[in-house]
């Protein structure tokens, strides 16, 4: 199975996909996770896009592409997979059918998640994460539930995006608005879009998500 969430920075992506990892061993494919890493590493792509990062503006096509298309290549042809964060153009969604039919994947679903714009800063102005294993928390709608211990691995060391601050985030809202939601009318014709509410909690959204999937996600 192959599904894309779609929402706009904050909307939750990347805690339903890591949900879906854990309980159907779906792979996330998450073009910023991807980006962040290359940065780290210090190689071409990550230096080229860092900058266009911290301003809360899309990264070139041709090198979002690229990376998916590596990701799946290194993934066995049975996996499922979630993209997070991809497509985010219309260039986008027209290399993904390509790279998708290319590798004999159809794409199964497209998950829209639904929120207002408020909540989206109020979510990303407090969202950190696991240094070490990456796991995503909230000041307050997500917290560890040991104090300063990451749940999931044990590490008292946690850290924040660079770019999740208010003025970045309303960069990137406007950048979702222009560029990443005209790309949903293509999938809707096609009639594979599904809208969640985004605002219910985090195991409401979960709910609703493994509603649609249904027994495709077994
Ligand atoms: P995205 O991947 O779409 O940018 P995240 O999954 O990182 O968004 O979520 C952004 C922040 O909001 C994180 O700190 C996360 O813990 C929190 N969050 C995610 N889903 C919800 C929800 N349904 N209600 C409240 N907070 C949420
Ligand atoms: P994200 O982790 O999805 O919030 O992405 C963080 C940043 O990485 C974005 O603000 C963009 O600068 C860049 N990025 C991630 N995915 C894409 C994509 N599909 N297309 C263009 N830029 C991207």
């Amino acid at each position: 199975m192959n599904i894309i969430l779609l929402g706009p920075p904050g909307a939750g992506k990347g805690t339903q996909a890591s949900r879906l990892e854990s309980e159907h061993g779906m792979v996330q494919l998450s073009t910023g996770d991807m980006l962040r890493a290359a940065v780290k590493a210090g190689t071409p792509i990550g230096v080229q896009a860092k900058a266009v990062m911290d301003a809360g503006e899309l990264v070139s096509d041709e090198i979002v592409s690229g990376l998916i298309g590596e990701r799946l290549d290194e993934l066995g042809g049975e996996t499922s997979v979630i993209f997070d964060g991809y497509p985010r153009t219309a260039a986008q969604a027209d290399s993904l059918d390509q790279i998708l039919a290319d590798r004999g994947r159809k794409l199964d679903h497209v998950i829209e998640l639904v929120v207002e714009e408020e909540a989206l800063v109020d979510r990303i102005t407090g969202r950190f994460s696991c240094a070490k294993c990456g796991a995503g928390y909230h000041d307050r709608y997500k917290l560890p539930k040991v104090e300063n211990v990451c749940d999931v691995c044990g590490s008292s060391e946690f850290k924040r995006r660079p770019d999740d601050n208010e003025e970045t985030v309303r960069t990137r809202m406007a950048e979702y608005r222009a560029k990443t939601a005209p790309i949903l009318p293509i999938y809707e014709a096609r009639g594979i879009v599904s809208k969640v509410d985004g605002m219910a909690d985090i195991d409401h959204v979960n709910d609703a998500i493994e509603a649609i999937l249904g027994s495709d996600a077994s």
